[in-house]
């Protein structure tokens, strides 16, 4: 298990658990570990719109330095456009300092493979333990690393967009977009992508201000009145709001009715499968509705432990030809591995283009599901045991259809799914449930839950 790295890099509080200190060792171990391997590192950094993103990106530059790396500062940037420029320009390395949708006084560091897809948990680890142990490699006087500024990123990321969707087409349309960056690292691309994707754009909140003051920047339909509002006032086509670091985009349709997640991801895959099939990957815990469509264009789902980093190593290893999460985090292989909301916005442009009807109708046409969550009390020491017990209790049971121990548990019986995932922090499991029935749901939730706690009981 790491212990600074969580599911989206390092994050916290600035100068309380996030501060320089930890910045320059994390960028000495970081540069140690990049040294190991390659002779001369080249190390991209970059940072969203956060008040403290200087401190940061020069402490961490100069622990990369002191090791011997060579830092490429690419400035003010969206996640996205770091991870491209990192893949793109053959750099071994990328520093994305941001914290993605939390609150402003939070920041964070992530870090970018090669092939520009998130760092991996044995890299972090591997990071973590010359951090700890503090067997950090420093280079001689005269074998310091350089910094040096390019400013290329964000064209070169607009460029592979345009090359990687039919721009005349979606020209044509003269979509009028509602666009809600919530003043964060978005507002650099996205603006200028729409115009040149021929749209006209009514902006919300498109001006970088690290303080946040438009609205909190994770993308839940409470923080988007504004643009909700917006859509069908302005009779605009539709609305789009990204999160802070500008890796996922939620979508409004034309009557402004906020579309979650999984009907965005669920359009995507259907129609990155619907000429020639092929694998989507996806985690365990997304809607069926994302099956459905694939498999209605004879495509292939896998499923995945929860996590982008896993999505999208899993989409390379299969050649897979979409993929992504349910919060609005869409990968497309053809521009990068790894979640790009700037993409999605000209894909869903393009696919309404394409199929000549509004955003509400292509959403209408993604099956519906109804969802139930709820949590339940489970030691930690008692975790393991219970899935194991779940597994082999429901393997004979004729209404469980099939058991995938990917991530959790989850169960596949007749008109649903119930998932059991332990909580990596707290003494809970998440109990998921689906069926097109909402009673059907909500039942299976419960039947299953009832399951879990007669196990732990008996266990004590
Ligand atoms: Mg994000």
């Amino acid at each position: 298990m790491t212990k600074l790295f969580g599911t989206n890099g390092i994050r916290g509080v600035v100068n309380e658990d996030m501060n320089c200190n930890l910045a320059l060792g994390i960028g000495m171990a970081w540069g140690t570990n990049l040294k190991k391997t390659i002779d001369r590192p080249k190390v991209a950094i970059g940072t969203d719109a956060r008040l403290s993103n200087h401190m940061l990106k020069n402490a961490i530059s100069a622990g990369l330095i002191a090791t011997g790396c060579d830092v490429v500062d690419v400035g003010l940037v969206p996640t996205p456009t770091l991870q491209y420029a990192v893949k793109e320009k053959n750099f071994d390395s990328g520093v994305i300092i941001t914290a993605s949708h939390n609150p402003p006084q939070f920041n964070g560091i992530k870090g970018v493979a090669s092939d520009g897809t998130e760092f991996s948990k044995d890299v972090e680890e591997e990071i973590e333990k010359i951090y700890f142990e503090e067997s950090f490699s420093l280079a001689d006087w005269k074998d310091v690393g350089n910094l040096s500024i390019w400013d290329g990123a964000i064209d070169l990321y607009l460029d592979g967009i345009l090359n990687a969707v039919d721009v005349d087409l979606i020209k044509e349309k003269q979509f009028h977009v509602v666009l809600d960056c919530g003043n964060g690292a978005g507002s650099l691309v996205a603006p200028i992508l729409l115009k040149k994707l021929g749209c006209k754009i009514t902006e919300l909140y498109c001006e970088l201000d690290g303080t946040f003051p438009g609205h909190n920047s994770e993308p839940l339909p409470e923080n988007l009145g504004d643009l909700i509002k917006k859509v069908p006032e302005m009779k605009a086509d539709l609305g789009v709001a990204q999160d802070g670091d500008a890796d996922r985009a939620i979508f409004i349709d034309e009557k402004g009715k906020y579309i979650w997640g999984d009907k965005t991801l669920a359009l995507g895959a259907k129609y990155a499968t619907i000429e020639n099939g092929g694998i989507a990957v996806t985690p365990v815990t997304t809607s069926s509705c994302f099956d459905d469509v694939v498999k209605e264009n004879n495509g292939k789902v896998i499923h995945t432990a929860v996590g982008s980093p896993i999505v999208a190593r899993v989409m390379i290893e299969k050649n897979s030809v979409f993929g992504g999460e349910e919060n609005g985090g869409l990968i497309f292989p053809e521009m990068q591995y790894c979640r790009d909301s700037a993409m999605s916005i000209a894909k869903i442009l393009e696919i309404m283009a394409k199929e000549n009807k509004k955003l509400s109708e292509l959403i209408d046409e993604i099956p519906n599901y109804e969802v139930f969550k709820i949590k339940m009390l489970c030691p930690h020491d008692k975790k393991e045991l219970v899935m194991k017990t779940i597994a082999e209790q429901t393997k004979d049971d004729n209404s469980v259809i099939e058991v995938d121990e990917t991530d959790g548990v989850k169960l596949y019986v007749k008109g649903g799914w119930v998932l059991m995932r332990p909580s990596g922090t707290e003494p809970i499991f998440r109990v998921y449930s689906e069926s097109k029935d909402k009673n059907r749901a909500e039942e299976l939730a419960l039947k299953y839950k009832k399951l879990a706690e007669d196990i732990i009981k008996n266990l004590s």
